[in-house]
């Protein structure tokens, strides 16, 4: 179906660079923002200034999983902001309460402590880790090369990939990166210091890639065996976007059984029906566009944090934890998880179509569920004009023909979409990346 965008007349048009002038003039200039000024949104569509629509396969970065003004979560907001915002953790609510149940609930015995973004989340583990270990002077975190954690400066030190930390020197102490997926040098890097290890179930922002089962299982086996903790960080592919609450529950979901197959993993107590890690950060969609982030403790470390070792003004109120509160009832109500599965199955089956057809400009899919990248091949001659990076100049073509998406790193662009995405949708999005990957072959 051909949609008629109808030309912005010039006074609209003018609303973009006014906008554009303002943050010029007035907002640190610390993103690389694409030419687009969004005004409002309604489901899995938002609209510009201009009045052009998108089908948005981004969300905010994995964040609106119910799309964009979900009446759902207005209603959340406007109740619970007549009753109570914000008291702060001087005192008892019952919202934060209920939805600590409600993610331990989920993800399996232990507790949760509440904040408000996936850095800070993040960093919170990195404080369990130093507290755990602190009486026997181990404090040093082995993360993942090409992982992402957050901004800050401990965020920074944690994240394998250099374009962070470029500028920001010296980093924090008592983080190193080892590969990802590769067990074997896992075990080697720990040193007498090491007191815990911390990976994606997959990894976002370095391009769609998910843990294996084995490296997981491994990962558990090696963390018990050394006494270290097994931290995840599941901002961005927790929340069902997978098709299960958090990834680890996906990935491992075809091993059940099969642990003794995994060279005595099993004898360990890793085998696949129980594995749990031992901290888990929340965000992004956890809030669905309204910012909190939490982070899961499992039971034997759960009180670690006692009285006055940790806090955030913010974390839990009232208000945060009523819309979260929401977001799981309607994902529950309205099987969302399901659905992400299985339009997600669908969708990486037409990027794997494209791949196959027309393979000058699509290498792979890659991902699960509503965590997908396209990942573009090498040297599309029509890129190679601009020294932007062909993900960037891949997702600018896609804004043209409607469809927000967003890149990770140079050759990767992601679908993140609503966990409502609707089948004929989705079916949209997979035309108007096809006309694109089309127009470039
Ligand atoms: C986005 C992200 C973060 C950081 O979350 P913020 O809310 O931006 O601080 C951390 N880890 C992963 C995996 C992410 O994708």
């Amino acid at each position: 179906m051909k949609e008629i965008v109808p030309v912005p007349p010039a006074i609209v048009r003018n609303d973009y660079e006014s906008i554009r002038e303002l943050f010029t003039k007035n907002v640190v200039p610390s993103y690389g923002r694409f030419e687009l000024a969004l005004s409002h949104g309604a489901g899995s569509y938002v609209f510009d200034v201009a009045g052009k629509r998108y089908l948005d396969l981004g969300t905010g970065i994995a964040v609106c999983c119910l799309g964009h003004a979900h009446p759902a979560i207005t209603e959340a907001l406007v109740e619970q902001s007549k009753k109570l915002i914000h008291v702060s953790n001087l005192y008892f609510t019952e919202p934060q309460g209920r939805l600590a149940a409600e993610l331990v609930k989920r993800i399996g015995p232990g507790k949760v402590f509440f904040c408000n973004s996936g850095a800070e989340a993040n960093e919170g583990l990195y404080k369990l880790a130093r507290k755990f270990g602190h009486d026997e002077g181990r404090f040093e975190i082995l993360t993942a090369t090409n992982s992402f954690h957050g901004r800050t400066l401990a965020g920074i030190a944690a994240t394998g990939q250099d374009k962070v930390k470029k500028g920001f020197e010296p980093a924090v102490p008592g983080f190193r990166h080892i590969p990802f997926n590769d067990l074997e040098t896992a075990r080697a890097a720990i040193s007498p210091a090491t007191v815990a290890i911390l990976i994606e179930g997959v990894q976002g922002e370095g391009g769609v890639t998910p843990a294996t089962p084995e490296y997981l299982l491994g990962l558990r086996a090696l963390c018990d065996e050394k006494k270290l903790l097994l931290l995840m960080d599941g901002v961005q592919c927790g929340h069902y976007r997978t098709g299960k609450f958090q990834s680890f529950q996906k990935i491992l979901e075809g091993e059940v059984g099969q642990a003794s197959s995994l060279s005595g993993l099993d004898r360990q107590g890793a085998c696949a029906t129980n594995f749990l890690p031992d901290g888990l950060s929340m965000a992004k969609s956890l809030g669905g566009g309204f910012p909190i982030g939490a982070f899961w403790v499992r039971a034997p470390y759960q009180d670690l944090l006692n009285a006055g070792t940790h806090g955030t003004t913010y974390g839990g109120t009232p208000l945060a934890c009523a819309v979260a509160l929401k977001i799981l009832e309607v994902i529950e109500q309205e099987k969302l998880a399901e659905q992400a599965q299985k339009l997600g199955a669908w969708l990486k089956s037409e990027i794997e179509r494209l791949a196959k057809t027309y393979p000058t400009v699509v290498k792979s899919a890659r991902g699960m569920g509503f965590i997908l990248g396209i990942e573009l091949a090498e040297k599309i001659p029509a890129f190679a004009a601009s020294d932007k990076t062909p993900a960037l100049q891949f997702v600018n073509r896609l804004h043209a023909a409607g469809v927000l998406t967003v890149p990770a790193g140079n050759q990767i662009v992601r679908l993140l979409p609503a966990l409502n995405l609707k089948p004929q949708e989705a079916g949209e999005g997979i035309s108007k990346v096809e006309e694109v990957v089309k127009s470039l072959a």
